[in-house]
């Protein structure tokens, strides 16, 4: 059996009344040792003693941003400090970080979650995993780190930046799977083929990634694994609710499987905040099951993704979430029309003449918005008639204009122009503001 198998594997029926019966405690814990969720439930008239059905959760109000937010640092906390190991904490770029704690029985759990993610990938005792998301307050090296040692792997803490040094490591340890944001482990490729290395040759044992933390497109994915030699699994957490493990993908790639035993996951219309139909695109809502530290009822995460219908080829019973369509916050609004970046980069992903690296800049020019999008020339095509770039580029600016509706500039520029980011890849600058 492979690790967890047996949970991952479960019957639904099983599984739901396992979902049920944590439901139940966890809502009743909030109440009564949160006094955020006593005050909320008590002013929506939501009795928290009540719950017989997982949809009685809808029942409960939502917890936002906002509220975690106003929380800081610790108001949100459902025990004593003296029984939290470790905290972490949004960027807080946008306002005041947000904050979540984890016990000695959360930091288990977060690790035997991304672990599931490893095992999915074929890991586990025996391989040697090359951890190159930043450690610090942000998840992703952290809870890469435990789900490797949940699952008897071997961890080099690697952290994130000098990627010649990343490069000499997975060529010398044995390193078998990578943990890093898609466009870190795309840097690594570039840079090692730039230092006249085949990635294939350089690191016979990598075959897989664990490659999360932001959207990405099928395009990009093709060319990682095609450049890394491997197979890479997308995987999705956030700091309010858990770093990565929340869901991960399977060796299917048809979705992240949601670590349902631990986290109730719901699709809401983002204006009407009424569930959708499986297969329908909404705001991704989640309620802890089993958190002590810092649990969450009805967390609204401004994450678009939809429920996949059906059961996956893998045979596990989780329900999946589709990779994600973006974030709420990463959302455009290009005069009056709300876009996604991953939108724009699938269409532009059928421009073989156009590599994966882009950014978007906002400017407002008499009242208007205006959109420049700098795109990468791909080096493997090349084309320098001037003429040739300039057809290339009405070719983009018309598709992006009859799919999505929106203008915006294509300026196609020479390679590696675009800053490579050592985590998350910077896709949009907005100067408008
Ligand atoms: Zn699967």
């Amino acid at each position: 059996m492979a690790f967890q198998d047996e949970i991952t594997h479960m019957n639904r029926d099983g599984l739901e009344s396992l979902q049920l019966g944590r439901m139940k405690e966890q809502i009743v814990y909030c109440y009564e040792h949160i006094p955020f969720y006593r005050r909320s439930f008590d002013e929506a008239g939501f009795n928290p003693y009540t719950v017989n059905s997982l949809d009685d959760i809808r029942k409960a109000p939502f917890t936002t941003k906002q509220d975690m937010r106003d929380a800081y640092p610790y108001d949100l906390l459902a025990v004593p400090l003296d029984q939290v190991k470790e905290i972490h904490m949004s960027s807080g770029t946008t306002g005041v970080a947000t904050v979540s704690a984890y016990t000695e029985h959360d930091l288990h759990v977060w690790g035997d979650c991304f672990g599931r993610g490893i095992s999915y990938a074929g890991g586990g005792k025996g391989d040697v995993c090359h951890v190159c998301y930043g450690y610090g307050l942000f998840t992703g090296g952290l809870g890469a780190h435990y789900g490797g040692l949940a699952t008897g792997a071997t961890v080099i803490p690697m952290s994130a930046g000098n990627t010649k040094r990343q490069i000499r490591v997975l060529q010398n340890m044995g390193s078998s799977i990578i943990c890093c944001t898609p466009s870190y482990a795309m840097h690594i490729a570039d840079t090692a083929i730039e230092m006249g290395l085949d990635p294939h040759e350089a690191f016979p044992k990598l075959r897989a990634g664990i490659n999360g933390a932001e959207a990405f497109s099928d395009r990009f994915r093709k060319n990682l694994e095609d450049k890394l030699g491997i197979q890479v699994f997308d995987v999705y957490g956030l700091t309010e609710v858990m770093g990565p493990g929340v869901a991960i993908e399977c060796a299917e790639q048809t979705g992240l499987h949601i670590a349902e035993d631990h986290f109730y996951c719901e699709i809401l219309d983002p204006v009407t905040h009424e569930p959708v139909p499986d297969g329908e695109w909404g705001e991704l809502v989640i309620t802890t099951l089993d958190k002590e530290a810092s649990p969450v009822v009805r967390y609204r995460t401004r994450d678009i993704t939809r429920i996949l219908p059906g059961t996956c080829a893998c045979g596990r019973t989780h329900r999946r979430i589709d990779r994600l369509h973006g974030r709420t916050d990463d959302m455009m609004i290009i005069r009056g029309v709300n876009v996604f970046p991953s939108q724009i980069e699938n269409i532009c992903g059928r421009f073989a003449e156009i590599a994966d690296w882009y950014q978007i800049e906002l400017t407002r020019s008499a009242g208007l918005d205006v959109a420049t999008m700098k795109v990468e020339i791909n080096p493997d095509v090349p084309i320098d008639e001037i003429r040739m770039i300039e057809n290339l580029q009405k070719r983009i600016q018309a598709a992006l204009k009859d799919e999505l509706a929106i203008n915006i500039r294509i300026q196609i520029v020479e390679p590696h122009t675009i800053p490579r980011s050592e985590g998350k890849a910077v896709r949009i600058v907005d100067h408008r503001e």
